[in-house]
């Protein structure tokens, strides 16, 4: 055993970090996106890095229901909601959440993470199911398998032909998969994945967090399906959710240990979402829709969402072309390993409905300067 202080075995590992490259540091914006300021250098940047789809988290309206919901309820929930019970502007987020999705019934949770480790880890208590995953799903679904202690099988990515051979001995098998893949901006087949479920008895766990721009949950006969979302990504706020059949729901709040061990969303939070929801819902959502649609085919046209894979391999061009962008005004995250597999490292471009002609238009030519567009 080596006789190394902890101190000192921390201090050696990041210096592994980083000799490996891979070193993360956080920056520091100074206002709201898209348009922003770099607090180290007062740069003025426009970022492509948020997941705010709509530009919710800038809109006046959320503002104002969290600033409301503070008035009313303070700022904190206070305890787990099993201990010390909800306020009305949860149930209310709840019943529109599971309305929204098509589904009898919704339970708020802390955040997506925490939603998709609460339900699969109460799904692993019903006597360890296999739980087949694509390879390139979120880390929380990775995880939540794992922490149910289900068997897992992982399929090729969108690979249906692998997802059956898996389901066809399987006796009690859950489907877990992104519906919009979030590094690579690509779509599961959801509609084969249900019927698959359907053919198999088994049972259809969909991520929808960055299902802005589709694919529609599936419904099938016979089949359940259990929606798994975020308040933090299109609805402008924080938290998450899991939405489908009453019975599942009743479970959860009985069995998802990231419920019932935690503190409940704030009434703020949950009140911004609500806002959030309804503009969605309404014409204005309409129209922010349709404004997020034509700028994904500003950049790339017939993609099917706001996240655009600029693939480059190699996790040093990865950093070089963002650090380029970066020094012309445009804040693009590279993501490397072990956000993705090792080579291919890209830049991830993230659309707002926020974003501007100009701005766009800026990208795109930065983009084709760097060589880099169509990567
Ligand atoms: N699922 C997917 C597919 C995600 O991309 C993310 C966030 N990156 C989450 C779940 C977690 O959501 P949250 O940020 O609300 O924890």
């Amino acid at each position: 055993m080596s006789d190394a202080s902890w101190r000192e075995r921390v201090l050696a590992r990041n210096a592994e970090i980083r000799a490996r490259g891979r070193w993360r540091s956080i920056r520091t914006l100074e206002d709201g996106a898209p348009e922003t300021t770099l607090s180290a250098t007062g740069q003025r940047v426009v970022t492509f890095a948020s997941n705010d789809y709509l530009g919710l988290s800038q809109h006046p309206a959320l503002a104002a229901a969290a600033h409301a919901a503070i008035r009313r309820f303070g700022t904190g929930a206070g305890a787990s909601r099993l201990v010390v019970g909800a306020r009305p502007v949860h149930t209310e987020l709840e019943r529109e959440l599971a309305e929204w999705k098509g589904a009898e019934a919704a339970l708020l949770f802390p955040t997506g993470f925490a939603a998709n480790v609460g339900l699969l880890g109460a799904l692993g208590r019903l006597g360890r199911p296999l739980v087949c995953s694509d390879e390139l799903n979120h880390a929380s679904i990775i995880d939540g398998a794992r922490l149910s202690r289900s068997e897992i099988a992982v399929y090729r990515h969108r690979d249906l032909e692998h997802l059956a051979a898996l389901l066809k001995g399987a006796a009690h098998a859950v489907v877990a998969s992104d519906a919009v893949f979030s590094m690579d901006g690509d779509l599961a087949p959801v509609e084969e994945m249900a019927a698959l479920c359907a053919r198999h008895g088994g049972l259809l766990v969909l991520d929808e967090a960055h299902a802005v721009l589709g694919p529609a949950t599936p419904k099938h006969p016979g089949l359940d399906v259990l929606v798994v979302g975020t308040l933090s990504k299109t609805l402008g706020s924080l938290g998450g959710f899991v939405a489908g059949p009453r019975a599942y729901i009743e479970l959860l709040v009985n069995s998802a240990r990231p419920f019932i061990f935690t503190t409940a969303p704030t009434p703020a939070d949950a009140a911004a979402a609500l806002a959030g929801l309804r503009i969605l819902r309404s014409a204005e959502g309409e129209a922010l829709l349709t404004r997020l649609r034509a700028n994904v085919a500003r950049l790339r046209p017939g993609h099917p969402s706001p996240i655009l894979p600029i693939r480059l391999g190699d996790e040093a061009r990865a950093l070089a072309v963002s650090q380029a962008l970066l020094e012309r005004g445009l804040l693009v995250p590279a993501i490397r390993p072990p956000s993705v597999a090792p080579g291919t490292s890209r830049l991830r471009v993230a659309l707002s409905a926020a974003h501007t002609e100009a701005q766009l238009d800026a990208l795109v030519t930065a983009l084709r300067e760097l060589g880099v567009l169509d990567g």
